[in-house]
């Protein structure tokens, strides 16, 4: 970290893989503001714990598919813990179904909560990032963004894949600010995002993926976005030890 603390803004950081990154970035010295879109008591009670282990942190309530929600939580953010020179985009949802029979509105709602409203977030960070000279962005991208898609989620795997271009375009945009961009795909987490896939799905990924812990996944952000992640960017980190086997 360097001594000072800085301020990181993760999305979704109430539950699942964005609370372990949260308790782990305040682990380390930064102060977190934790946003949540509907899950309010989960993200209270990560604030909660970070305060009491001494730490700053706010909870902060925006649905980030909507530009103005997102740029309300940056707003938010700043001016309770001061600006957010970290960004993790880790909010997420899933709505499997065929492309047979998949609603628009489904694949709005997934396009707009995984992908566009990574952009807004990171739309309205990057200004303050810009007037620190210092930054750090990461996407919480899956497999199924292109490396192992899996029927019945069009809508998720586009997402998924666009955010990996898009954190090669923007780590271009940046690099000689100070800014990193990366983009980081877990394996098979069990966490509640799991059941969207599907009745069996958590048993059918356990046959064959092999299981990692959410810390696991906190460990790798906060590599990035320490001082040792300091010249990666434009990346794409998988953290699934190698993918399913026996498929
Ligand atoms: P999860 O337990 O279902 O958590 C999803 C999080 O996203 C929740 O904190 C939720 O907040 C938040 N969220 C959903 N819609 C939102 C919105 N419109 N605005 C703001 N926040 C919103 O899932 P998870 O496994 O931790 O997933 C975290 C990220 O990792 C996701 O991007 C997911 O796609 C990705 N991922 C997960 C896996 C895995 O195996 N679990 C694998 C690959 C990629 P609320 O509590 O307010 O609902």
């Amino acid at each position: 970290m360097g001594g000072a603390e800085r301020v990181a803004v993760v999305t979704g950081g109430g539950r699942g893989i964005g609370a372990a990154i949260s308790r782990r970035l305040a682990a380390e010295g930064h102060a977190v503001a934790v946003n949540y879109a509907s899950g309010e008591s989960a993200a209270r009670t990560v604030v909660s714990e970070i305060v009491a282990a001494g730490g700053r942190a706010v909870a902060v309530r925006a649905d980030v598919s909507d530009a103005v929600q997102a740029e309300t939580l940056i707003t938010e953010a700043t001016r309770v813990l001061g600006p957010p020179t970290v960004l993790v985009n880790n909010a997420g949802m899933n709505l499997a179904g065929s492309a047979r029979t998949q609603h628009p509105h489904e694949w709005d709602r997934v396009i707009g909560v995984n992908l566009s409203g990574a952009f807004y977030c990171a739309h309205a960070a990057l200004p303050g990032m810009y007037d620190a000279g210092w930054g750090r962005i990461v996407f919480l991208s899956s497999p199924s963004g292109g490396r192992r898609p899996s029927p019945g989620m069009s809508a998720y795997s586009a997402a998924k894949a666009g955010l990996v271009g898009m954190t090669r375009s923007m780590a271009q945009e940046v690099a000689r600010r100070g800014i990193t961009v990366n983009a980081v795909m877990p394996g098979f987490v069990e966490t509640d995002i799991i059941a969207s896939g599907g009745e069996n799905a958590a048993a059918n990924l356990a046959a064959h993926w092999p299981r990692i812990p959410a810390e696991s996944i906190a460990a790798t952000v906060s590599f990035l976005v320490g001082e040792g992640g300091g010249h990666v960017s434009g990346e794409e980190v998988g953290v699934w030890l190698g993918g399913p086997v026996g498929v």
